[in-house]
């Protein structure tokens, strides 16, 4: 395979962590945006749409590789936002995908909410709404211990000394506590 395309692929790995976190940044505002605005077939559309662009990033990031496996592409390409190296126009490429990546998840959080349902934090998947496990990977889903209301704080100590009354002064030893 052409070099050029392997040191791109390299570059790749290298750039994805990077590209999730600006991703997640970015996303981050947006999504809470999203959160109460929707309502479910909303959501349900806008996952749809998100899925496409997806699919657009993903088959641009394609064409790039190919292109530059064949040689088609120089050192320079240009862009909307003026001449970039192929590199960058596939890091930023991967940047779109994981942002819309970012933004399909908020979605599913939210539309799993609505539908009451639990998503399992450590493999994804969606569990019911009572389920205390996740039937695939055993993660504990629920962190309830439902704080209960607390007593109310201890009442505070209102009465008044009783300084006229005939306190009990402490009468010698009470009893002994039993054992
Ligand atoms: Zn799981």
């Amino acid at each position: 395979m052409d070099s050029n395309v392997n040191k791109i692929l390299q570059n790749i790995v290298n750039t994805a962590t990077l590209a999730a976190d600006e991703a997640k940044a970015a996303v981050h505002s947006a999504g809470k945006a999203v959160a109460g605005k929707y309502d479910e077939v909303k959501m349900n559309i806008e996952l749809a749409r998100l899925s496409d662009e997806q699919e657009d990033v993903f088959s641009d990031i394609g064409r790039m590789l190919f292109l530059m496996h064949t040689g088609a592409v120089k050192d320079t390409v240009m862009s909307d936002e003026g001449e970039k190296s192929p590199q960058q126009v596939i890091d930023a490429l991967l940047v779109s995908a994981e942002q819309v990546q970012q933004e399909m998840d908020v979605i599913t959080d939210k539309l799993t909410v609505c539908r009451n349902e639990k998503v399992c934090p450590c493999c994804g998947r969606i569990c019911g709404e009572h389920d205390a496990f996740c039937a695939v990977c055993g993660t504990r889903l629920s962190e309830e211990e439902p704080e209960e209301e607390k007593a109310p704080a201890a009442e505070p100590e209102i009465q008044p000394a009783a300084a006229d009354a005939p306190a009990a002064e402490p009468e010698a030893e009470a009893e002994l506590p039993a054992e």
